[in-house]
């Protein structure tokens, strides 16, 4: 499936449980999101390291 990188912002923890990069496992501080066609988006979550390589 085909992503489509919409917009990249700043991720808070707001339910208390902590959420890990993807891509390294380290805490979560960004979110990007994705649009997969019909409107439905896809949201990954990064730190700031991997959301700068990731995210162009
Ligand atoms: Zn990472």
């Amino acid at each position: 499936m085909k992503k489509i990188f919409s917009m990249l912002r700043s991720f808070s923890d707001s339910s208390g449980k902590a959420k890990f990069c993807i891509t390294c496992g380290n805490k979560a501080t960004q979110e990007a999101l994705f649009n997969v066609g019909d409107g439905v988006m896809v949201i990954e979550k990064y730190c700031d390291t991997c959301a700068e390589k990731e995210v162009k």
